[in-house]
Parts: structure tokens; sequence; C-alpha cells
């Protein structure tokens, strides 16, 4: 028996978002909105979403001794996220800075903080967390190496989870261990680098299952997704919605994923469940603030 139905070991930051006409240029000031801070960071985000889901979830992550912190542990508690993992100090929380135009293009900077002291240690510290969850997801907003930690942390029986953002090239190690690999195009395109020789999505499915995950899926946004392991290339269908912000749609369908495959679901039923999670998700402003609740899923 599991305690945890997910692990996400990942990112917390605080999005510190101000509206703009006009985004500035070098050497330029310009006059914004009130500032809106947000909690955020994709492994804050993925525990928030699986457990709105109803998914036991633990998050591993690092925080600073500051507001910001405190914000994060706050709505990963009232979400229901055990916070037990969530290491604090070593440097101020992530931020992320963005200013959004009325177009809704937007700049963003991100001072990582303490998510790139989530060291190797303190993923084998946290041993006792590997051993009590089912899966374990993560992204990679840590440091690489932590990340390789993780996979070199898996029992035998947990299954793992990786969605590759920002995309950068995975240790043959990695790969191996991801069942699946969730991608968008731009992380698809990224993790193939020379090896995309096609514009097709199941193409891209297929190129990057040959590199060694034992499953991939593809997200295609309203287009829906694919799914790819050794019975072949298959695509999902999407929900269709009314979108009003897309933020957060993948770490919706990441997190519904991994909790659904967790619950022994196969990987079509999971990204078939994902899918209406990420399409519910659309359909609401912000991204913690946009995950839906397993009634809402139902309902949709
Ligand atoms: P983001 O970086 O914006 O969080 P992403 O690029 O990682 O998202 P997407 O492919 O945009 O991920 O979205 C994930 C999933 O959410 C899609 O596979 C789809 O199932 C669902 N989804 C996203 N956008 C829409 C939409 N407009 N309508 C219906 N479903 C959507």
């Amino acid at each position: 028996m599991y305690d945890y139905d997910l692990l996400v070991v990942g990112s917390a930051n605080a999005d510190l978002v101000i509206g703009v006409e006009r985004r500035p240029g070098a050497g330029e000031t310009v006059l914004g909105s009130d500032l809106a801070v947000h909690p955020g960071g994709k492994g804050a985000n993925q525990a928030v979403a699986a457990a709105r889901l109803g998914s036991r979830t633990a998050l591993l992550a690092r925080v600073g001794d500051d507001a910001y912190g405190r914000l994060l542990l706050d709505s990963q508690r009232e979400a229901g996220v055990d916070t037990v993992g969530v290491l604090v100090g070593g440097a101020p929380t992530g931020v992320a800075l963005i200013t959004v135009d009325p177009s809704g293009d937007n700049s963003i900077v991100v001072s990582p903080g303490a998510n790139g002291r989530l060291a190797p240690a303190d993923v084998r510290a946290a041993a006792c967390l590997f051993q009590a969850a089912r899966v374990v997801s993560t992204q990679l907003e840590i440091p690489l190496d932590s990340v390789v930690e993780v996979v070199r942390g898996l029992t035998p029986d947990s299954r793992f989870v990786l969605n590759p953002s920002p995309p950068q090239p995975l240790p043959p190690e990695v790969l191996a261990a991801c069942d699946p690999l969730i991608v968008n195009e731009h992380e698809a395109k990224v993790i193939l680098g020379d090896a995309c020789v096609s514009e097709r999505p199941e193409d891209w499915a297929s190129l990057l299952l040959a590199k060694g995950p034992r499953s991939v899926v593809v997200t295609l946004g309203a287009e829906g997704a694919l799914v790819a392991d050794a019975d072949g290339v298959a695509r999902v269908s999407s929900v269709k919605v009314d979108a009003v912000d897309t933020t957060g749609a993948g770490d919706a369908f990441t997190a519904a994923l991994a909790f659904r495959l967790g619950a022994g679901a196969s990987l079509a039923e999971a990204a078939a469940y994902a899918a209406r999670v990420g399409a519910a998700a659309v359909t609401k402003q912000g991204a913690q603030e946009s995950f839906p609740t397993a009634e809402e899923v139902d309902a949709l």
C-alpha cells in the first residue's frame, strides 16, 4: 500500500505579473498595472493539479525562507499536497518576473533561486518519499544532476513521468526511465535535435521513442495529444472548449496523466482523461487557479 499516488519533484516559483501597454526595450522604463503575485513553477503547479483531482500527492522542492516561500507552502497545503518534502532556505524563493501586454504577449525573466539549490543530496535524503509513492514525476526547472538522482532513487515498482520543460538534451539514463516522456512541439524538437527530420507529430513520437523512453506522449494543444509505446502511435482526441487562457494546460495534463497511471489506467486511458483536464484548465484564467476538481472534469 502506497502513502502517495504521486510524488512530484520540481520547482516552486512566485510569478510576479505586471500588465503593461507596451513591453520595455533596452534602457527603457514603462509604467504598468498593480503587481499580481501567483504561486507557480512547474513542480508546484503539477502537485496542485494532481491534488485537486483527488491524488494523494507529495512535493519535493526547495523554497526560500521568505514571504514567497510561505505563499508557495500555503498554496500547496490548501490544495491538500503533503509538503513534508519541501525544503526551506539556502537561497531566495524562485521568482518569475512577467510583463504582459494587451495582446497577451509576455516577457519573462526567471530567477531560479532555491530551485537551483535542490541538490542531488536533497533527493537522496528523501528516499522515504520515493518508497511511499507509486508514481514519481519531474520537470527540468531543477538541476539536471538532481533529475538524474531522481531516476536513481526510483524503486523497482515505481513509475517515472518526465515533462522535460524547459527542454535540454537528456542523458540516456534519464530517457530510458521515462514512462512516459511528455513533450509539446517545442520540447519534442529540442530533445530530438538533429534527429528531428519531420514536421509530423506522429514521427516525433516514434523518433523520441527510439531514443529510449518506454513510452512517449506528445501534446498538441487544441488538437489533443499522441501516445506512443511498443504497441504503436495512437491519437488522443481533444475536448472542444472555449479557451480563455492556456497557461498551465501542460502542467494540468501531466499531473492528470501521472495520477491516472498510478491508479492503474493504461497510457491511452490516462491520456484521454488528461486531455479532459487540460481542456478544463484552459477555460479559466491563470495556472493553479484554473486546475479543475474531479467533479469539474466529469461535468465537462
Ligand atoms: P503550456 O506550456 O501552455 O502549459 P503545453 O504546450 O505544455 O502547455 P499543450 O499541448 O498546450 O501543452 O496542452 C496540454 C493539453 O491540454 C493538450 O494536449 C490538450 O489535451 C489540452 N489543451 C490545451 N489547449 C487546449 C484547447 N485550446 N482546447 C482543448 N484542449 C486543450
